[in-house]
């Protein structure tokens, strides 16, 4: 589980989480929709350690992130993130990109790294792209290997930050399909998306941000079909 209690951020003078509360349920798929500027990147930055906060708690599975004795190496190996686009190494393969943490991080042997990232590729669909470079990939498949990347350390959380924004429109349904398969897997995730029908799909729950404060969260059907905020009934016309 993931808890958000009351976490406030500032960059410099500019405060862009203003006391954030939210909890996400194992198995529950929680997707971030809002404006350019309202917080959603900070967010998921902060959920894994990435970026500090100013006040406030996230507790991941009891784990305080912030805590001085938090050893943030291990907790990140449960929280896996893909954003909008990744450098995958160049020079290595599909497979070898994919190996590359699980032998670093978690020490395991060559065999063993290759047999869980060629089962997530696989999964992702790219069991035939083992040995291409990533330059040879479309987008698409670039950024579901981002995600075997991703699954390839046995997260037992995955963020997601707009990974579909950068794709060419015909590239973005095979990406939102592999999402769509994690969450039907159970995998808890936050999907932070400018695609409305997929929020709408797949999510338990949508949060709406609004400058720094989430204006409004509920299930899908309340917030797209009788939203309760002015904010976001706003926000939701302008995206339609
Ligand atoms: P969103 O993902 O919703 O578009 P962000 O979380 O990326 O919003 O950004 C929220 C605000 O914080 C924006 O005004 C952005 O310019 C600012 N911001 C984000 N990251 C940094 C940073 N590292 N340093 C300074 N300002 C930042
Ligand atoms: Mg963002």
């Amino acid at each position: 589980m993931i808890e958000i209690q009351n976490v406030r951020k500032s960059f410099g003078q500019m405060e862009v989480l203003k006391g954030i509360d939210l909890t996400v349920a194992k198995g529950e798929v929680l997707t971030v929709i809002g404006g350019s500027g309202s917080g959603k990147s900070t967010l998921l930055t902060c959920i894994n350690g990435l970026e500090p906060i100013d006040s406030g708690k996230i507790l991941v599975d009891g784990t305080e992130v912030h805590a001085k004795s938090t050893n943030l190496n291990k907790l990140r190996q449960k929280i896996g993130i893909v954003f909008q686009q990744w450098n995958a190494f160049p020079h290595l393969t599909v497979l070898e990109n994919v190996t590359l943490a699980p032998r670093k991080v978690l020490g395991m042997s060559k065999g063993e790294a290759e047999a869980i990232a060629e089962k997530q590729l696989r999964h992702v669909g790219l069991g035939d792209k083992l040995k291409t470079f990533p330059t040879r990939l479309s987008g698409g498949q670039q950024q579901r290997m981002a995600i075997a990347r991703a699954l390839a350390m046995s997260p037992d959380y995955m963020l997601f930050d707009e990974v579909t924004s950068a794709l060419d429109p015909q590239l973005v349904g095979e990406v939102l399909e592999t999402l769509k398969m994690l969450a039907e897997e159970g995998m808890t995730m936050i999907c932070v998306t400018h695609e409305m029908a997929f929020a709408r799909d797949v999510s338990n729950r949508v949060a709406y941000f609004h400058k720094g404060v989430m204006a409004e969260i509920g299930a899908p059907d309340q917030i797209f079909g009788a939203p309760q905020e002015e904010v976001t009934r706003q926000f939701l016309a302008s995206v339609r």
